[in-house]
């Protein structure tokens, strides 16, 4: 059923792509833990949003739980990279869990401004989407004095105690386009509002849209490696699509549908920041096995970024 070409396909790799450092980081901690502490290791939510990663370490002995409440009293637990609520951390102590903290740096960036935010008296709007495991500690940082917008239209609704006194954060992993209509329409409701110092949308997130998009504009299909519930990964398929081109989601190579690849020339190919390598070079494996191939990269950037491990798992 696959389709066959004349001429060697080109399959065409974005750069960046794949394991950011804040996700890096998150497994490290984890695989350290389960070196160093007595099993079961405890990781509240999933430690980056990616079934093959979760499915690892469950294999290697952690234990991924929705809250902790499923966690018994003094055992460890290791927080995700999406970072938590204040509350989260205060039930751990008090329940005598020892944490080790997961949480990426540039999601406890995107805390301390909603603190500081917060503290000198402005209503926090933190765009990003509801439901998901970010969103979701960021706004338990400063409960009743945040208050999510999803969306420009969100933004042009939202109702603020004093104009003069408001701010934005975002989610670190929205598209950046997006993003940015919406910061449009506050900045025109609200034209005092402050934000960060430097973006909330991280670097990791950026160069990934940066680099797909790149990929996309001459592509014929684009095929993002990335699991369902990954923010940034689906934020890849919309950039991709947005350029005009066809682009579909997989966690691994069995998921590549013959029908996509039909009369496709050049193929992109990308990962989310939480999706790891090797599933990307199983996605080019099989795109070989369908007949000639050429693999290229296209180099948005480099990334050299890496974050220091936390207390708890060195030293
Ligand atoms: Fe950190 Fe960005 Fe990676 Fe999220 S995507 S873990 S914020 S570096």
């Amino acid at each position: 059923a696959w389709a066959r070409l004349a001429g060697p396909r080109s399959v065409v790799l974005a750069e960046p792509r794949s394991f950011c450092a804040g996700v890096e980081r998150a497994i490290d901690i984890v695989d350290l833990a389960l070196q160093r502490y007595q099993h079961p290791v405890y990781v509240r939510r999933q430690i980056v949003h990616n079934a093959h990663v979760v499915r690892d370490l469950e294999r290697r002995g952690a234990v991924f739980v929705d809250e902790l409440g499923e966690v018994p009293d003094g055992t460890t637990v290791v927080f995700s990279a999406h970072g938590v609520a204040p509350a989260v951390r205060d039930e751990a102590a008090r329940r005598d869990l020892f944490v080790i903290d997961a949480t990426c740096p540039l999601v406890a960036k995107v805390h301390a401004e909603a603190r500081r935010f917060a503290a000198r008296g402005d209503t926090v709007l933190l765009i990003g989407h509801d439901g998901h495991d970010e969103t979701e500690g960021t706004l338990g940082e400063v409960p009743g004095r945040i208050t999510l917008v999803q969306s420009p239209a969100e933004a042009e609704q939202v109702a603020v105690a004093d104009p003069g006194k408001v701010s934005f954060l975002m989610q670190t992993t929205l598209a950046v386009d997006e993003a940015a209509d919406t910061v449009d329409v506050l900045r025109r409701r609200f034209p005092a509002v402050e934000s960060s110092a430097t973006d909330d949308i991280c670097y990791a997130t950026t160069n990934r849209q940066q680099a797909v998009r790149e990929v996309a504009v001459d592509a014929d299909v684009v095929i993002v490696v990335g699991s369902r519930n990954s923010s940034n990964s689906l934020r890849l398929v919309e950039v991709a699509q947005r350029a005009g081109t066809a682009a579909h989601l997989v966690d691994d190579a069995t998921e590549l549908a013959p029908e996509w690849l039909t009369g496709a020339r050049r193929v992109g190919v990308t990962a989310g920041a939480s999706a790891p390598p090797h599933l990307v070079d199983e996605v080019v494996g099989t795109l070989q096995a369908l007949g000639p191939a050429e693999v290229t990269e296209r180099v948005h950037t480099r990334e050299d970024i890496t974050f220091t491990l936390p207390k708890g798992v060195v030293g």
